[in-house]
Order: structure tokens, then sequence, then C-alpha cells
């Protein structure tokens, strides 16, 4: 302490000599001469301040303090910080503890900050006022917020003795930084009190002045003085033209008659808004010199202060009411100025909901989104100012300010996405600011920072309902979160939209919009709002949303999809019993390898739209939607049976709300039988694959301009204007597959890797073309014209992005950029050449495409001599399809996918690699040939085996497809089959249907099949049935199908490890419909059926077959002669014999079938052959057919027959 003691003097003096400079230089009236007695004056001050703080530490100055000059603190504080003079050290620890857990607290500065509170912005000539406050020393002016202002203190010198000072926030174009002046400022000189009236002011109550409203023509109404209570203030409107408020004045102790008299004022005078800052809600006020005025388009008058009007606190010994006489005393009926026209205006009723207006007082404890205007008020309570003009008021907003909200809406139940209640002020009430927030302003995001401009044309041009608004603020966040920054800037994203520069958000949102809230002509009208009984505004009535829309991201949705896929992935539902049940285990397991599930938007809650921009992968050759969360494999179609084939879409912004988003299930199973498929256990690997797929035509699609993206593109320089094109017609294009290509040259030593790759055969339009100012030049000359101008174009590196837009049929345009090379679309190394000769043969030319080249799509109409090229897709004629000429094995055809499975790969076993013992598996499509020559489609299987597999994207259950170049194959059994091969090209012509109904199988009679070339693969017949040909039961090995006597594998070296034995059957019945006759295969459960047996009789025959294994009855012809696999005594054959030849079996039934023949069969047919009848003594010989030979599917009893539940129905 003796040091410090020592030290004091000099320092103290030092502190006095810097004050005493900075005051003169900041502070002094430049003016006057009256500097030392100045100066002292404000040192003085600072010292009472400070010595009122108890702990001085025996100190009479602040040392430890400075004076900071507006100018320094605009220039040299960059960072937020508070300075407190008066407080002492615990004060502010206290005081700094409330911005915690969740917030920082102001660093605390020892500055000492001395001004002039002023409401004039600049100098006493060029400055305006609106309402604003600011503290003005030589160096500058600064905005300022304080709570409760003295209207007194206006235009004198204070020291501030608690404040806190904040830099311009990010979004804040002014540049301009503020400060918040926590407690009330202390005068350096003593403020003059100014002396009450000599005589009492004689004032109006509001009963009678507003009843002198009402009666103003009849009078000639002077200038007033009002008194009354402030019982309602406005926002603080401001328009281009002015700024204006509007407060109410009630009685002061109303009776029950003057319960509702109340009079509004507005102020409008520029030097008077500074009042709406001193007004108080429930104080008293006298405003003096008030004068009639009717506002402009209304009907109605009101009161208005004139520039002499003074705002003064009422004392009751100050004034008198004034004595009027005239008719208006007494009390009409009459009220307030009505709503009229929105009164009629026609609201579905019971939609409908009336906020409620009040007061309320609260901390907000969360910024939700600055820019949108949305606050969490109180933990629990959503605070939305975008209603009001709020810009003044966000600069102060933060976690614990503490706020009075005049007339707010209470909006509960919004919906859209908002579970909480929301208060929202319109122009009827005023924000008033009731406490500063300790906190330090958190680091502001991007989306913090943005789209002020454009949440605000939501509210007041869109004039979107708050529900609306609301959701609308929350998708243009989740899109936001998607896209910027990597695809697109915030603020390009966010972007006030005008009509020549729209912004990306607002058009992705419109559709919505537009059909949930038309653009309206209607604009706000403050005066009606504020005035107007009963109150009417945006936030007067809503109505809950359903939330229209979500936009997740592309993660997210894949990730949903394959939770979903998982989540109802059931063995048990995919393989229902009874199939299953007689399923040996490969069977079952491949059964299970492959399902699928598609999602409609419909089926998420909320709806989901589809947002991402449009890429195509360099590395797998497919298109791809992109968000920041990453990308979405897609499959695209321009609309129904149109494929994609711009490649200007890509980089393309697309939103839709019709897709499909498809999971394909591929599982590695080994469940041993149909009895262990509830144990998850048996499922060795799952995965799956997610994507979407959609029609352009359903799509929103937005170029993303070029100065959007964010590496923004180099300047035009001049080689980039150089470049030469050749236009050629797109023929054939063969399947995007890993192929050996060399794909270095020089390299040869190394084993060349199999590269992604595909090529496409067509011809040169012409010749090539070079880049001209405007457009392309002529075609050079050909260098012989009779030279044929077939080209091959090899795909591969990145260049296999260009995959998805190649089509045959379409003209394009290869484009190289840079300077011209000659003959570089001509050219080829013959290292192309050497490896691809069978390709070749035709072709001129072999080219591989550069992965700088780019595509264009060329429209025929624009290549007059191109008008009569063929587009229509090639397709082969059904007869060469399935007919039996092999010499071309290369068939293209469109169909529909009835069904794909996985099953054992065609290839022989020998083909594989030695020590792969994973059984290789292939994709199997069932498809029913689009023809327009049939009433029925012929079916065929197409199978696809490595290596291209994985298969497609698209190729699903009820999609249409179009196969080019498959190779059609014969098998042992003579039926037509194809298989993919790397000439191969598929393109999806439509999307499976997302509701499909199952049309009933066609009922006709059997002679039928006996007629046209493909008649009915699947139908149902009425028939009766004649005779059992044959039965056979079985139980076999579910692992080796062998048959099981005994229920045990009877299979030698390797015997089977697992004994489950499953049981089968097959019943062979001769039917006829009086038309034909034909013979039925019925297999496994439909046994049970065509014997007539229930269930439990069906379970119980097998049990009795399981000893011997196997059971096998033939009826050689209609009479009793049989031949068994066992002793006709046993009592088992004499049962089933019975039953076979019983009325319960041999009975009229509606039969489901299926050919046994496939369409696809070659063999030919057998022809009618002759066979002797005897009529009475008449031989006759008459041709037959051949016997129909036909798969049961399904077995019904026919509604004529009485025994519909079998031989011994009554035992069960
Ligand atoms: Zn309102
Ligand atoms: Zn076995």
């Amino acid at each position: 302490m003796a040091a410090c003691g020592a030290q004091a003097p000099s320092s103290e003096q030092a502190w006095l000599e810097a004050a005493q400079t900075f005051i003169q230089e900041s502070l002094c009236p430049t003016d006057k001469e009256l500097n030392v007695q100045f100066t002292q004056s404000v040192i003085d001050c600072v010292k009472t301040v400070w010595l009122s703080q108890g702990k001085y530490q025996g100190f009479t100055l602040p040392l430890s303090y400075s004076f900071v000059s507006v100018q320094n603190l605009r220039t040299h504080q960059r960072l937020p910080c508070c300075s407190h003079l008066s407080w002492s050290s615990s004060a502010y620890q206290t005081w700094a503890q409330k911005a915690r857990p969740n917030g920082v607290p102001l660093p605390r500065e020892r500055l000492l900050l001395v001004g002039t509170l002023t409401d004039l912005s600049g100098d006493l000539e060029q400055g305006s006022r609106n309402g604003s406050l600011y503290v003005k020393d030589n160096t500058g002016m600064l905005g300022c917020e304080l709570i409760d202002l003295d209207l007194s203190w206006l235009g004198h010198l204070f020291l501030f003795p608690s404040w806190s000072y904040l830099p311009p926030a990010r979004w804040n174009s002014s540049g301009e930084g503020h400060l918040e002046l926590w407690e009330a400022p202390v005068p350096v000189f003593p403020l003059t009190v100014s002396p009450g009236p000599l005589t009492p002011l004689p004032v109006l109550y509001p009963e009678i002045a507003s009843r002198l409203l009402r009666h103003r023509s009849k009078f000639r109404v002077e200038q007033q003085n009002l008194a009354g209570k402030l019982i309602q203030l406005s926002a603080l409107v401001k328009s281009k033209k002015k700024a204006y408020f509007i407060l109410s004045l009630g009685e002061l102790s109303p009776t029950i008659s003057q319960a509702i008299s109340h009079v509004s004022i507005i102020v409008q005078i520029p030097a008077q808004l500074v009042w709406h800052r001193a007004l108080c809600p429930g104080k008293a006020y006298v405003l003096t010199q008030l004068r009639v005025s009717r506002i402009r388009g209304h009907h109605y008058c009101v009161w208005m202060t004139s520039p002499s009007s003074h705002l003064m606190l009422l004392e009751p010994e100050c004034v008198q009411e004034l004595e009027l006489e005239g008719p208006f005393l007494e009390a009409d009926s009459k009220s307030l100025p009505t709503s009229s026209n929105f009164q009629d205006k026609k609201e579905p009723k019971g939609l409908m909901r009336d906020s409620r207006l009040l007061h309320y007082t609260g901390t907000v404890t969360g910024v939700l989104n600055e820019p949108a205007g949305l606050y969490e008020l109180d933990g629990q309570l959503g605070l939305c100012l975008a209603y009001q003009q709020f810009h003044d008021l966000r600069r102060v907003m933060r976690p614990g300010v503490c706020l009075e909200l005049q007339d707010v809406h209470l909006l509960q139940s919004v919906g859209g996405g908002t579970t909480r209640p929301v208060l929202a002020s319109c122009l009827r009430g005023a924000i008033l600011l009731r406490g500063f927030s300790c906190q330090k302003p958190g680091t502001q995001s991007s989306l913090q920072t943005h789209g002020a401009s454009l949440y605000e044309q939501l509210v007041w041009e869109r004039q979107l309902s708050l529900p609306l608004y609301l959701w609308a603020v929350k998708a243009l966040e989740e899109l936001a979160c998607k896209l910027c920054p990597h695809l697109l800037r915030h603020h390009q994203f966010l972007q006030h939209s005008s009509p020549r520069n729209p912004s990306l958000g607002l058009q992705l949102l419109a559709p919505t919009l537009d059909a949930l809230a038309p653009p309206s002509r209607s604009i706000r009208n403050a005066h009606k709002e504020i005035l107007e009984e009963p109150h009417h505004c945006p936030l007067q009535k809503y109505a809950q949303l359903q939330t229209p829309y979500s936009f997740p991201t592309l993660a997210t949705l894949a990730e949903e999809g394959r939770h979903r896929a998982w989540a109802s992935f059931d063995p048990k539902v995919l393989l229902p019993l009874p199939e299953a049940a007689y399923l040996p285990c490969c069977q079952l397991n491949h059964r299970l390898a492959w399902s699928w599930i598609c999602l409609p938007p419909a089926a998420f809650h909320p709806p989901q739209a589809l947002v991402g921009v449009l890429v195509a992968s360099s590395h797998k050759g497919c298109l791809q939607l992109r968000d920041r969360s990453g990308s979405l494999s897609c499959l695209l179609l321009a609309k129904h049976s149109q494929p994609l084939t711009d490649p200007q879409l890509i980089g393309c912004l697309v939103r839709t709300e019709k897709f499909q988003l498809v999971v394909e299930r591929d599982v590695r199973s080994n469940f041993p039988s149909w009895k262990e498929l509830g144990m998850t256990g048996f499922i060795q690997k799952q995965q799956a694959r997610v994507y979407v797929q959609f029609f352009l035509a359903d799509a929103l699609i937005l170029p993303v301009p070029r100065s959007f993206h964010h590496s923004s593109a180099p300047p035009q320089t001049e080689s980039t204007c150089l470049g030469q094109s050749r236009l050629f017609l797109l023929s054939h294009k063969e399947a995007l597959m890993k192929r050996n290509f060399c794909t270095s040259l020089g390299t040869t030593s190394e084993v060349p890797k199999p590269t992604l790759s595909f090529h496409v055969s067509g011809c040169w339009l012409g010749g090539t073309q070079k880049k001209e100012r405007i457009g392309w030049g002529p075609p050079e000359p050909l260098t012989d014209e009779n030279k044929d101008q077939k080209v091959l174009l090899i795909f591969l590196g990145s260049s296999v992005r260009w995959f998805e837009f190649l089509h045959p049929g379409e003209i394009y345009r290869l484009v190289a950029p840079g300077p011209a090379t000659p003959k570089l679309f001509e050219v080829e190394g013959s290292s192309c050449t050497s490896q691809r000769p069978l390709e070749l043969a035709g072709c001129v030319s072999c080219l591989t495409v550069q992965d700088e080249w780019t595509l264009e799509l060329e429209s025929a109409q624009d290549l007059p001599d191109m008008l009569g090229i063929h587009k229509a897709l090639s397709g082969s004629l059904l007869t060469d399809l399935l007919g039996a000429n092999v010499t071309d094995s290369l068939v293209s055809f469109s169909a529909e996918i009835l069904s794909r499975t996985v099953c054992e790969s065609l290839k022989p076993v020998c083909q594989m690699k030695p020590g792969n013992t994973e059984v290789r598996r292939c994709v199997k499509l069932t498809v029913a040939i689009g023809t327009a020559d049939s009433e029925f489609l012929p079916r065929l299987d197409i199978y696809i085996e490595d290596p291209h597999l994985p298969p497609p994207l698209g190729l699903l259950p009820g999609a249409r497809v179009h196969f080019n170049q498959l190779e059609k194959r014969i098998s042992r059994s003579h039926n037509v089959y194809c298989c993919f091969r790397s000439s191969t090209y598929v393109q999806v012509l439509s999307f499976p249907p997302e509701t499909t109904v199952s049309a009933p199988l066609p009922h006709i009679y059997l002679a039928e099949l006996q007629q046209g070339t493909w008649g009915p693969f699947q139908a149902t017949a009425s028939c009766h049935v004649i005779s059992v040909v044959s039965l056979q039961l079985l139980w076999v090995c579910a692992h080796c199908t062998s048959v099981c006597p005994q229920g045990r594998c009877i299979r030698q070296g390797p015997a089977c490890s697992i004994q489950t034995s499953i049981s089968q059957a097959s019943i062979r019945l001769l039917v006829e419909d009086g038309t034909a006759e034909a013979m039925v295969t019925c297999r496994n459960y439909h046994v049970a059926a065509a014997l007539g047996l229930c269930p439990n009789e069906w379970t119980s025959l097998l049990e009795f077959i399981r000893k011997p294994g196997r059971v096998v009855l033939k009826f050689t012809g209609p009479g009793a002669q049989l031949e068994s696999s066992a002793k006709i005594e046993e009592p088992l054959i004499l049962y089933l014999h019975t039953l076979c030849t019983s009325p319960s079996v041999l009975r009229p039934v509606v039969l489901s079938f299926e050919l046994e023949r496939k369409p696809s069969n070659i063999t030919p047919l057998e022809p009618p052959r002759l066979q002797r009848f005897q009529c009475g003594e008449l031989p006759l010989l008459t041709r037959v057919n051949p016997r129909l030979r036909l798969a049961c599917l399904c077995i019904q009893e026919s509604s004529e027959h009485p025994n519909s539940q079998g031989a011994f129905a009554s035992s069960c």
C-alpha cells in the first residue's frame, strides 16, 4: 500500500492530464472558451460515480479507466464489450453469472464514455429525426438503446456509468455498431427542471375527446389538450413517406359506461417520434396542442399532434377538465370506428380460429432464426417479430433480452412443424425493451446472417399467414442446409427475389406457396391495422397448417428408405405358408435373395419433396442428385417412354414431389427350411441399393446460373472461345460395363485392368466445324465424299458420365475445347483397332472420347437433311423372337417385367474359379412381351449374369423396359430364353405403377387354348375332374432333395449334416369342360385342394407318408387298375385309392391354370391324330387334337357342387 501511495500522486496526475486532453478534444464545445470549468465538471462527474461504488481501493480517481471517444469505439473496438464504472468486481461477477451456462458474458473493459444524448442524426441543420437515439461527441455519433428514456435528457451531456458496445453484426449493412445504455445516464451539468404551468392546464378526457371527433362536422374543434392513461401503444411504423405511431389514452379510472372509452392520437412529427421510447403503458399523460385530422383514405378522424405539442406526465393538480357545451355531451351508443369490409369475407368455418390478443413480458432464451425474426421466449414460446418492422430491435436481440410485448397475438397449434405456441406482434402493439442481455452475441452462421429481405418479402409481399410463414422459414432453412454453401452461397440462395433476378430459395418453394397462398393484391394497411375495431391483421385469424412438404437431405432420405426396407424385411412375409413349406432350402434362400420396396412421397409424414443438383457421375456413369449431405443415384425419364437426352441438364437444380424411392434388398441367407424363417441368425449378409426414379416432366428444373457455383467459372479467355465440333447420329449404344481396354499406351507390360466403359456406334453428319464468334462455322469439306462416315466412339474414364444421355436415334455434337487440331475427330491410334476387331467391322474410324470433350444435343429440326431419321426403338418380330430361327441370335423388344428372382448361375461349374465355393447366382427376369397383334402377352425369361451384375437401375417388376440386342438362346427343353451380353442396351420406358391392381384371370373354355397362336398363358376354366391319373406323396431332404424314409436323408458320401425333411406332393388329373380335355398337374398344397382335404386331414395324411418316405399311385385307366409303390392291401394305399375314385375328388371345380408348355417353347406342336371311335354299330374315325397340358395355379370348389368341404369334412 505504501508503494501504491507513493506512486499514486504521479499516476493520478498522469490520468488527469490524459483526461483533460481527451475532454478538450472530444467533448468541449468547440465554440466556447470555458474549457477549464467544463473539463473539471466532467472529471467531477466521473469522480462522483466512481466513489459511489464504495470499493474504490483508496483512489479517488478511476485510474484503471480511460476515456473513450465515439470514434475510437467505432474504429478500434472490434469485439463486443461492456464497461461498468459504478460497479464493483463482485457486482460484475454476479451480473456475468446470468449469462451462463449457455452464453458467454460480455467481457469487461475499463472505459469511460461521456457524450450527448440526442435523437437527431447528424448536424442540427442536415440531421433528421426518426425516433432513433444517439450518443454524440465531437468525434462522431453512435446509435444507442436506452430503457426508460426521460425526454428531458435529450441534448444534454452525460456520463454513462454502465454500458455495453456491440460492433456491427455480419448482417448489418450499415456497418455501425451500437451502444446499450444499462443505467440512467449521469448528467455532467445539473438538468434544469422545467417548472409546471402556473395555471392548471385545461384538458379533455378520452370520452369527451372521442365524442368531439364524431361531432366534428357540427363544431369547429380547436386545438385541445388531452389527458388520460396510456392504454395502447402501436409499433413505430416507418414507411417511405413518413414515420408515425399511434397511442390510445383511456379514462384514468373508468366507470362502467366509460369502460371502452379511449381516444387514439397519431404522432407523426419527426421530433416527437422519440416519444415512443419514453411512453410507458399504464402511466397517465397529457398531450398538448392536439388537432383533429382525417386520415387519408379513411372515413374517420383522429387526434393528431401538432409541431408545438408536448408530452408530459399527468399530474392531477396541474390540470383541469375543460368545460364544453353541446349536444355531443350526451352519451350515444355509436361507438368507435368499426371494420367495414372484413366482416363479410367468407372464410371456411371451423378451420379458422382466432388468435388471442394479450400483453406479455418475458425474456428471450433462444434465437431460432434471426433474419426471419424468430426467437424463443422463456424457453417455451415462439416469438415472431416478422409482422413488424423489427430492424432496429434486431441488433439488440439475443438470449437474455427482456421484452414487454403490447397487444401481441398468441397463436396455438399453428401446425406446419411448429409445436409450441407462438407470440407474434402486428403493427398494433409495440415491442418495448425492458432489459438488455449480458451475453456476448454468438458467432453467426451464414444462415443467421442472410435472407432478411427475402423473409420480409414473404410477409409483406406474399402476405403469408403465420403458420405458412413459419413453415416457409423452416423449409428455406432445410434447403439452405442441403445446398449451401457447397453448391450455392447462402446470400445467393436467400437473396431478395425480383422478377429479373428470382431467388432460388423462393423458386423452390413457389409450387407449394402458390397452391396454399396465391399471391394477393391487397397490401397491409397500417392505419387500419392499428385503429380499426374489431382488430384485423394477418395474425388475427389462422388455420392449422398440415405440413405441405419437408425437404430432407438426400442422406436422410436414403437412410430412411434403408431403415424402412429392413424394418419391413420379413422372410415369413416374403415366403408365406403354405408355399414355403414345400421349398427345398436352396430355392428358399434364392427366393429371399432379392426383394424390393418402393416408397412414394406420401409414405412419409410429412410428405417429402426431393431437391438436389443433377450430376452425372464420372466414376459410375450413372445420374445422381447431389446435396451437401451426399448423393443419391437416380433413374430419370424425360417423360413416359422418353429417355433423358439433353446433357445441359447436368448442374440443374431439380425439385419434385412425385418420385419413387426404391430400395432393393440383396440378402444372402442359409435357412435350412421354412421352419427357421423367423430366426435372423441365418442371414449371412444383407445390403441395400437405394435410388430414386421420377419423370423430369413432373419436376421443377431450375438452371443454376454459372456465377452461382461455388468455384466461379474462370473468365472467358481466348482459349475457351476456341473449339471444334462434329455432329453424329447415334445408332446403337452398348452396355456400360468393365472392359479390358488398354488405357495407357506404352505400358504394355502391365496387365490391363478392366475399365468401366461403353461405346456407341453411329455415323458422322458432315465434317468438323470450328467455333466462330456466334455459333459454329460451316462444316469442313470431307476429304473423301464416298467414304462411309460410320464411327465407333469409345467412352472410358470420366467420359462415362455421358452414358445416360446417349440414346439411339438422337443427334449429338461432340465438342472438343481448345485450339483446333486437324483431323481430331478422324484419327485414332492402332491400339484400339487391334483390340476390338469385331466391333470395328464396317466402321471407318474408332475414336476414344477424351475426358475434356463435351456433348451437346442437337435437334433434328435444326438440320433440314435429317428430318427423316427414324427414332423409334427397334424391335424384333415376335415370330423371330419365339421361333426356332437361330440365325439371328440378337433380339430386341419392349416388355413388362413380371417378376425378378435370383437363381443359380447358368454357367457350368467348371467355369468358376477353383476354390470358390460360393454358388454363383444370376438374376432371372420374367417378362411379358408387349405386342400389338396379340391380346395375350407371351412370356420370356431373361438371365443376367456377371459381369452384368448388379443389373442396371429400374429393372423392377411392373416396369416397362426396352431390351436391345439380347442374346437369344434355346434351352435343353426347347424353351427360348435371353441373356445379357456386352452389346445389350437396356432402357427403362416406365416405372412400376404405384398401385398394382391384379386383374382377374380370363375365364375361358379349354378348347380356346387349342386355337390361336399365342393363347392366354394363364386362365380360369370351370371343368369337371374325370379321373386321377397319378398321385405322388413324398418326403425329401430339404438340403439335397433326396427321399427321406423315416425322416432321414439317405444320401451317401457326403451325408447331409442337417436332417430337415420337407414334404412334396403332385397329382395329375384329367379334366374336361365339354369343349376339350386337359391333363392338369397340381403340386404340393394344391394337391390337398385337388383331393378335397381340409388342412388337418392333409397334415395327417402327410404324416402317414413319413414312414415309407414315398408313395406313388398310378391309375392306368378309368377303371380300378392301380400301380403302387407299396402293397395294395396297405390301409394307406387303400384309403388313397378309394379317395381318388370317389365323387369327392371326381367333381366339378373352378380351375386356375397356366400352360405347362411355355409360350417360348419352340418344339413343334403335335399334329392332331386320327382316333377310332365306336358309335353304336358304326366305327368313326376322327381327328383329335393333342391333349392340353396344364399346371394348376388354384383349385376352387365349383359353386354348383354342394360338398365343398371334402370327403371327411365332418371329421375336421
Ligand atoms: Zn394484429
Ligand atoms: Zn440330404
